[in-house]
C-alpha cells in the first residue's frame, strides 16, 4: 500500500487537555519522523477543540487533522473507531501511536481489527530498524519494543507487511518535548461521517474518580513494598514523604497484599515513574518493579536482606529493618527541618 509516509499521534483528551502520554508520543513520534524523513501528524477527535491546535503544533506536530462534532464530545468506541478508522483508509499514514490508556486500549484494537493491521499493546520503546524474516529484509520498519513473558524478557515486534504499524504506549515511559511556542503547523478539518455508530451507546451519566496520587509528576516517591509488613507500617511512608514533600508508592506485592491502594503500584503493571529520589522500603526489586522506577534519579533502597536484587540497582542502600530504619530517618529529618 502506498502511503503518505506520515507518523500520527492521536491525540488524547483529558477533560479540555492534551493527556500527557499523548504530548509524550508526539516528542517519540518526531525522533521517528526524523529516523524516517517523514512529517509528524497529530489526529484529535472531540467536539470544540480547536484552541488545541497550537498546544500540538508547540509539541512538535507538523499537521494537525481534526474532526470536530457534538457527536464526539465525549468518547465512545463506535464513532470514533468510524472516523478514526476512515481517515487512515483515506490519508495512510505509515505509523499510528496511541498511549497505552483505558481509551487508547478500547480504540486501538478496533481499528486495527477494522484495517486488518497489526498492533502491539503497552510499548516501553520504539525504534526505526531492519528485520529479516524468511529471507526477506524488511527495512525502516517500526521496532515495537514491551516487556514480555511476565516481564523476564524485552520482545521487539514488528509488522512487516501491513500498513499501517501502529502501536500503543505506557504513559509515563518517554519524555514530553519542550514546547515551542508560536510553532505553527498545518490544520485539516476532517469531515465527520456517522450513520447508526452514536445510536449504540448512550451515555447517561459520567463520574469521574480523580487519581489519588499523582505519582509521575512526583520528585520524591517513598514507596513500600511487602517487606513493610502491614498496613499500619504504611504510615511511616506517609510521614516520611510528607517531611520530604513526595508521594507514597508501592510494589505490587504491598498492593495485592492491600497494605495500600492499587493507585500507588509502580512498576509494569502500574504506574512508570522517573523522580529525582526514590526511596524502596521492603522491596526485594523484583523486574516487574524496576521496569517502572530504574529510570529515578537517585535511589536508596531500606532491604533486611543484603542480597536482595534492588541494591544492585540502588545509588544508596540501607541493611536494616524497615521498621527501625525509618522512624530513625524521620527523626534525623525532623530535626534538620
Ligand atoms: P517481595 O518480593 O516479597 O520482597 C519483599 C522484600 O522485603 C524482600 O526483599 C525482603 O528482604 C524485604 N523485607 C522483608 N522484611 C523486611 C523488613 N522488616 N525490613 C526491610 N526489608 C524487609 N510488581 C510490582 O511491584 N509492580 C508491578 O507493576 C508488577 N507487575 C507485574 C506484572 C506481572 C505480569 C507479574 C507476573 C508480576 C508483576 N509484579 C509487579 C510482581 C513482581 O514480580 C513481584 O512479585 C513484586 O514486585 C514483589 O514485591 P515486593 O518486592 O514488595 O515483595
Amino acid at each position: 500500500m502506498a502511503t503518505h509516509g506520515e507518523i500520527w499521534v492521536y491525540a488524547e483528551l483529558e477533560g479540555r487537555k492534551i493527556a500527557g502520554v499523548s504530548l509524550e508520543l508526539l516528542g517519540k513520534g518526531r525522533e521517528l519522523a526524523q529516523a524516517l524523513g517523514a512529517s509528524l501528524a497529530a489526529v484529535i477527535l472531540g467536539d470544540r477543540t480547536r484552541a488545541l491546535a497550537d498546544v500540538l503544533f508547540a509539541h512538535g506536530a507538523d499537521t494537525v487533522y481534526m474532526a470536530e462534532d457534538p457527536r464526539l464530545a465525549e468518547y465512545t468506541t463506535l464513532p470514533f473507531a468510524r472516523v478514526l478508522t476512515d481517515l487512515v483508509r483515506e490519508r495512510r499514514p505509515e505509523i499510528v501511536l496511541y498511549g497505552a490508556t483505558p481509551l487508547g486500549r478500547d480504540l486501538a484494537p478496533r481499528v486495527a481489527s477494522a484495517l486488518r493491521a497489526g498492533l502491539t499493546a503497552d510499548c516501553t520503546d520504539l525504534q526505526i530498524g531492519s528485520y529479516e524474516s524468511g529471507g526477506r529484509l524488511y527495512q525502516r520498519k517500526l521496532l515495537q519494543i514491551r516487556p514480555a513473558w511476565g516481564g523476564n524478557i524485552i520482545a521487539t515486534i514488528v509488522s512487516p507487511d501491513v500498513l499501517p504499524q501502529m502501536a500503543t504506549v505506557r504513559e509515563g515511559v518517554m519524555h514530553v518535548p519542550e514546547p515551542v511556542d508560536g510553532r505553527r503547523g498545518t490544520l485539516i478539518e476532517v469531515p465527520v461521517q456517522l450513520d447508526k455508530e452514536p445510536e449504540a451507546v448512550r451515555i447517561l451519566e459520567r463520574t469521574t474518580h480523580p487519581r489519588r496520587v499523582d505519582l509521575r509528576a512526583a520528585n520524591i516517591i517513598v514507596s513500600g513494598g511487602y517487606g513493610m509488613g502491614a498496613k499500619e507500617n504504611f504510615a511511616l511512608l506517609e510521614e516520611l514523604a510528607a517531611l520530604l514533600g513526595g508521594q507514597v508508592g508501592a510494589s505490587r506485592a504491598a498492593v495485592d497484599a492491600g497494605f495500600i491502594h492499587p493507585d500507588h503500584q509502580v512498576g509494569q503493571t502500574g504506574t512508570t515513574v522517573r523522580p529525582k529520589l526514590y526511596i524502596a522500603c521492603g522491596i526485594s526489586g523484583a523486574v516487574q518493579h524496576r521496569a517502572g522506577m530504574e529510570e529515578s534519579g537517585k535511589i536508596l533502597a531500606i532491604n533486611i536482606d543484603p542480597d536482595a536484587p534492588i541494591f544492585q540497582l540502588a545509588h544508596y542502600g540501607i541493611v536494616g529493618d524497615v521498621r527501625e530504619v525509618l522512624p530513625r530517618l524521620i527523626k534525623a529529618l525532623k530535626g534538620k527541618l
